[in-house]
């Protein structure tokens, strides 16, 4: 069943509200959807831990791994469990801080025109059917809501920085679910590296 949008808060989606966002630049135009994998630990499902990252309530003390997670504030707007259970932390018509320093087809800063969607997974097995399916009706309905046009992968927008969604996610399968008019966007190509490194040149310079 198709979702209801209540100021960019999707019905059938479970609230969390992260305090980690902020506001889209003035105009923009929403038109990329960003894929993500999370698992914490990595490789560990259900945990409810890549939640409490998203909140700012993650127990950094908790395990020795998570001691580099300590501060940080990482957002997304959507989550999708193993089981297909979806949670939205943001509204998409805020930023959600998903992407970090990227680029897409001469873009920089990702985050200022996406939607990212994390699902519950890692670089080494492949992501349930469940996902899938919770994947494509999530686009169906963003698709309702915002012009979306392309979808993409964070190690496509980041390479050499980002892995995700990884060897394991299947491309092929959402190609083949997109509405008309979305495409998914993974060549090399679209990602220009030379802004990317100079966007990163720049903010080594102090620049910003
Ligand atoms: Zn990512």
């Amino acid at each position: 069943m198709a979702g209801a949008w209540r100021e960019g808060w999707l019905s059938g989606a479970f609230e969390r509200r992260s305090p980690h966002f902020d506001a889209r630049p003035e105009g923009t135009s929403v038109d990329l959807l960003v894929l993500h994998y999370i698992s914490l630990p990595p490789g560990v499902f259900g945990t409810g831990d890549p939640e409490r990252l998203f909140l700012g309530t993650l127990d950094a003390d908790a395990r020795p791994e998570y001691a580099p997670l300590r501060g940080l504030r990482v957002s997304s707007h959507f989550l999708i469990e193993r089981t297909g259970r979806v949670s939205q932390f943001v509204s998409v018509h805020d930023r959600a801080w998903h992407a970090g320093l990227s680029n897409f087809r001469g873009r920089n800063a990702c985050n200022d025109f996406s939607v990212g969607v994390e699902l519950e997974g890692c670089g080494d097995r492949p992501f349930e059917d469940a996902q899938y399916a919770a994947l494509e009706a999530l686009v169906q309905d963003l698709r309702r809501e915002l012009p979306l046009r392309f979808v993409t992968g964070h190690e496509h927008i980041a390479p050499e920085r980002k892995a995700d969604p990884g060897p394991f996610f299947d491309w092929e399968r959402v190609r083949r679910f997109l509405p008309e008019g979305m495409e998914t966007a993974i060549r090399p190509e679209d990602c220009c590296r030379e802004m990317l490194a100079e966007r990163m040149r720049s903010l080594a310079a102090g620049r910003g």
